[in-house]
């Protein structure tokens, strides 16, 4: 199979997930040199892209259908993370083999995603070398709504959606060839894109915890000059994760990335929104901390105890200690 038979493979099995393009906005998708898109007017573009490496970023073994579910997943939630809506999609592939089974569970896994986030994939590349996958996420957004890292003050409450831990933990169970009793976390990481939207205008400060909590909350206080505390006990927990003795458990929390959570912060005059979103998103939305003047983040146990934790998060190219 040759590039261009893979390319209109991958565009006839995403258009099933595709609404009809001119009702995206869509002027020109897949088959021209470059995609024309209609911004719809008073809006900002919005773009995130992501790239997932074969043994770097999942597993070798994976299946094309997670791979092309979570490619997507990931930049959903950078989109969710700015209070973006998702609109449309470039996917660069770097395939070792034209293999069309391949292409079609990857295209079932994209799409299962992308028609409830009613996202069209309008282009993108194909070559041929080590699997590898970029895609590109375009949101749009109404001028000033957008959710930085930066506007986090002193005051504000810290609230985490979800669970957090609990990716890393299956992951650390899938590696050492336990049984994994929550790989659909690993695996299918919701994007809170719905989330992102409603605190668009409410929330100070927004991230998307995809490296561990210590670490992305740690790029929420540097951006916004602030300090943080957070009471580990209240760090929401999934089944597995109450399991473990406490040390173990926090460690997943703390520094285990790969939730694709939200994590934002909210100034006191809004807090009584959270039932509203619990309610109205059918979300889990815990408060673990509060933002403080000064900076990085004060781990503080049930007894108001200091608790020191190792490491803080993943980060590519970090020196070997
Ligand atoms: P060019 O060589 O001009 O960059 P290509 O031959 O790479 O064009 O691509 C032809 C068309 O197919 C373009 O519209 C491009 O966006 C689209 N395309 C290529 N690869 C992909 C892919 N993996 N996913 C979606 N669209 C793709
Ligand atoms: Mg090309």
């Amino acid at each position: 199979m040759k590039e261009f038979e893979l390319i209109r493979q991958i565009q006839r099995e995403t258009s099933a997930s595709n609404s009809p393009g001119l009702e995206n906005g869509v002027k020109l998708g897949i088959g021209d040199d470059a995609a024309v898109l209609e911004v719809p007017a008073g809006h900002y573009l919005v773009a995130a892209t992501d790239t997932l490496n074969a043994g770097t970023h999942f597993p070798v073994d994976t299946s094309p259908f997670d791979i092309g579910y979570k490619c997507l997943a990931v930049n959903l939630s950078d989109l969710a993370a700015m209070g973006a809506t998702p609109r449309w999609a470039l996917l660069s592939l770097s395939l070792p083999q034209a293999e069309p089974e391949w292409v079609h569970l990857f295209s079932e896994g994209f799409n299962s995603l992308a028609k409830p986030h009613k996202v069209t994939l309008v282009g993108g590349d194909t070559t041929s070398g080590p699997l590898s996958i970029s895609l590109t996420a375009l949101g749009i957004i109404e001028p000033g709504r957008q959710l930085t890292r930066s506007g986090a003050n002193p005051g504000d409450l810290v609230v985490v959606s979800g669970t957090i831990g609990g990716a890393a933990h299956a992951l650390e169970m899938l590696q050492a060839g336990k049984p994994v009793a929550e790989q659909h976390l690993l695996d299918r990481p919701q994007p809170r894109v719905s989330l992102g939207q409603c605190l668009a205008g409410k929330a100070s400060a927004c991230i998307d915890i995809s490296d561990g909590l210590l670490a992305d909350l740690g790029h929420v206080l540097r951006a916004s000059a602030c300090g943080a505390s957070v009471e580990i006990e209240k760090l929401p927990q999934t089944d597995a994760l109450a399991a473990l003795e406490k040390e173990k458990r926090w460690s997943y929390q703390l520094s285990g990335g790969d939730d694709y959570e939200l994590l934002f912060t909210l100034p006191d005059q809004h807090k009584d929104w959270l039932e509203t979103w619990r309610q109205q998103l059918d979300i889990q939305l815990t408060v673990i901390g509060e933002i403080e003047s000064g900076e990085g983040v004060r781990c503080l146990a049930q007894d108001g105890s200091h608790y020191h934790p190792r490491g803080t998060g993943f980060e590519h190219f970090r020196r070997k200690p």
